[in-house]
């Protein structure tokens, strides 16, 4: 399917293609397998100018399009997998909510060591009691004369971040909402007990204990969580192209297997229930794309997550055994496409978006209230 790219798309994404072939490619399982986060890939990605793409040059970036950081993930992705998560953390969610809402004093502190790949920003919203319901999170921002008192805890970030962009409480309700920066090394900031996610990558809860915030590092006052969240829209674009290249990939690794691998004295291209198999994950790919490219953040993170997980589970069923083991990505594909259909706004929370704008009604999930 032709997407219409123009040329100077095309010839990004060649460059960007050989860089990951020559240079990523051969360490691909192992970055796979690794727990943190890649670094020494980031840093490489930084100096080709691949992280903050989607930043202005006045921040520091390169001041292209979110189209730009799509694309090169694909490429990325394409030899490697795990480091495609350099280019959407240097370019998706909290990194682009820090350059669009934070002061210049904490683009030079905070966002200008992120766009140079020597450190990495996590989002900490998610608490023990709020999930979906994201704005019943209890961590609270208390003023205390010189700045915020921050108490609560969170679940589910990465633990090995250099700073955490996090959701705090000033006041009630969602318009007492808003967030602040701190680094890991802050009086009163402590990580739990890591523990895996299913793709093998750490997280653990984080513990704040009167941590105290100066002024300056307000990134959003009260009346900031709806700002927040549509910088956060972004972030579903990098998670939904990550989960689309994911099944490319696993499409890719199965269509070379399927042209080799030979059963009953033929490959298993010739047998029809696979091409079958084949016809309908190239369909499922193309749709998913094309939700891609139309820039519907809800459709195009619900298609890309679904297809993602759906393809890469039905590559590992045209490989058998050998898709079943760690000797390809496949299986690790698998592991970690269904990780996104739950992070950054489950299939289900998309889905009542999209209920919401069909009916053009709100409906609330709240017990208490008659829906409206
Ligand atoms: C791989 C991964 C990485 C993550 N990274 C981070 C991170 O960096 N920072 C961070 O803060 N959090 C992170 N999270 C947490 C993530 O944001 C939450 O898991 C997510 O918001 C869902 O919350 P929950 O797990 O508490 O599930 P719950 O909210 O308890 O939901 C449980 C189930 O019920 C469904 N459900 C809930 N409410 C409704 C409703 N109204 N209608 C229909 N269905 C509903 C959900 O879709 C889900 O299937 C990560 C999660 C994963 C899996």
């Amino acid at each position: 399917m032709d997407f219409g790219f123009t040329d100077q798309q095309r010839l990004f994404c060649d460059s960007i293609a050989a860089f990951a072939r020559m240079e990523l490619a051969a360490g691909a399982l192992a970055r796979a397998h690794a727990p943190e986060f890649p670094r020494d890939v980031a840093k490489r990605m930084a100096a080709i100018g691949l992280l903050g793409v989607t930043i202005p040059e006045a921040d520091g970036g390169t001041g292209g399009t979110l189209m730009d950081a799509v694309l090169a993930i694909e490429q990325v992705a394409k030899y490697c997998p795990r480091s495609a998560d350099a280019i959407a953390e240097g370019n998706f969610g909290a990194i682009r909510v820090l350059a669009h809402f934070g002061s210049d004093d904490q683009k030079r502190r905070y966002l200008a060591p992120l766009i140079r790949g020597e450190e990495v920003i996590v989002v900490a919203m998610t608490e023990p009691d709020a999930g979906s319901a994201t704005t019943d999170l209890k961590t609270t921002a208390t003023p205390d004369g010189k700045g915020f008192r921050i108490n609560g805890s969170k679940v589910f970030p990465n633990p090995f971040a250099d700073q955490y962009l996090v959701y705090v409480r000033y006041g009630p309700g969602v318009e007492g909402i808003g967030s602040v920066l701190l680094r890991r090394d802050a009086r009163g900031f402590s990580i739990g007990k890591p523990s895996k996610f299913m793709s093998g990558a750490n997280w653990a809860p984080i513990f704040f204990d009167n941590v105290h915030v100066p002024p300056e590092d307000v990134l959003l006052p009260a009346g900031g969580f709806r700002k927040q969240i549509a910088g956060f829209n972004a972030e579903r674009i990098g998670n939904a192209t990550r989960s689309l290249a994911y099944g490319q990939y696993c499409f890719d690794a199965a269509r070379e297997y399927a042209l080799i691998r030979k059963q009953f004295g033929r490959p298993l291209c010739e047998f029809q229930g696979l091409q079958w198999k084949f016809a309908d994950m190239k369909v499922k790919l193309d749709a998913a794309r094309s939700a891609l490219v139309a820039d519907e953040t809800t459709i195009a993170k619900l298609m890309c997550n679904q297809t993602g997980f759906e393809v890469a589970n039905e590559a590992l069923q045209v490989m058998g055994g050998l898709g079943y083991t760690q000797e390809t990505l496949v299986e690790y594909c698998v592991r970690r496409s269904r990780g996104w259909m739950i992070a950054g706004g489950s299939i289900e929370m998309l889905k009542n978006r999209l209920a919401a704008s069909i009916f053009e009604r709100t409906f609330s999930q709240r017990p208490s209230k008659t829906n409206k």
